[in-house]
């Protein structure tokens, strides 16, 4: 009998061509202008200030994390850039390992609140595969950052699925689940398209702190004590469970690597988030590093005895 092995290989990839997003800060309210560039392999995803002298670039690693509220904020040692997740989560879902993402200010354009501007941008700019195989950080053991009340975790898995509860006390929200395989097509049709949220009591106080001063009903969905305020409604009855998963795909690009295994998220936010990648990279011990087609098992090491 003759056996046909076919190998799969994913190879890094860039885009093709410049790309751009334009629109206002979430957070400064100040216009904000976004232009992905092509990297050559091996280069990994950079933020570029080319507002700023030198143009300082910075990583996205879970160590450049300096804050986490409401968004999270990469930064360097006098320049931060700012509500990154929802550009790096469309990355993360359409593979892209290699890009310099150009920036005229501290933050990204928010578009509508989601991840369509820059999935739109980037699907017309065209994906491009390079010659260098992809490196996964494969999970073998499981990994796990929190408590009781607000965990996360990652389990051996081959692929990427992401499993996400949410318990908002608000009779539009509440408790919400959702179980999905991340790949392109799945991410462009059940997740891309979920707006962030946030409550009108909070509105105030974050405008006091300095966040928030771009956000408007175009940009977030927001919800008073009983309803959501947007005249158009939500785009899914689970849209916030979505946008959380949307935000901890995001997140999850500061491993460095692409991440092989089963997130498992209950009630998690950035903070969180940063915290599970940072463990992650921690424990060299529960994950090692492949290529797809070369070291991929076709058990997984959680099955075998
Ligand atoms: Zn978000």
């Amino acid at each position: 009998m003759n056996l046909v092995v076919v190998v799969l290989m994913f190879l890094q990839r860039t885009i093709r061509e410049k790309a751009i997003v334009e629109g206002v800060g979430l957070h400064t309210g100040q216009p904000a202008k976004l232009t992905f560039c092509p990297a050559p392999e091996g280069t990994g995803i950079y933020f570029v200030r080319r507002d700023m002298p030198g143009s300082p670039a910075i990583a996205t690693q879970a160590d450049r994390v300096t804050a986490t509220t409401m968004a999270t904020t990469l930064g360097g040692d006098a320049f931060s850039v700012a509500t990154v997740e929802h550009c790096l989560s469309t990355l993360a879902a359409l593979r892209i390992d290699n890009l310099f993402i150009e920036l005229d200010g501290p933050e990204i354009p928010i578009g509508d609140g989601s991840a369509s501007p820059f999935l739109e941008a980037i699907l017309k700019a065209g994906l491009a595969e390079q010659s260098q195989p992809r490196k996964y950080a494969y999970i073998t053991q499981p990994i796990m950052q929190g408590d009781q009340e607000k965990h996360a975790y990652v389990s051996p898995y081959n692929g990427l699925r992401i499993t996400c509860t949410i318990e908002f006390p608000h009779p539009r929200i509440g408790h919400q689940t959702l179980d999905i395989e991340i790949n392109e097509q799945t991410f462009a049709r059940e997740i891309s398209r979920a707006r962030t949220f946030g409550f009108l009591k909070d509105v105030e106080a974050l405008r006091a702190k300095g966040l928030a001063r771009g956000g408007s009903l175009a940009n977030a969905v927001v919800l008073d004590h009983t309803e959501v305020l947007n005249p158009e409604g939500l785009r899914w009855e689970n849209e916030f469970v979505r946008h959380k998963v949307l935000d901890a795909l995001g997140d999850l690009v500061t491993l460095g690597m692409p991440l092989m295994g089963h997130v498992v998220l209950h009630r998690a936010g950035h903070d969180l988030m940063n915290r599970l990648v940072r463990k992650i990279l921690e424990s060299p011990d529960r994950y090692r590093h492949i290529e797809l087609g070369a070291d991929l098992p076709i058990d997984p090491p959680y099955l075998q005895s």
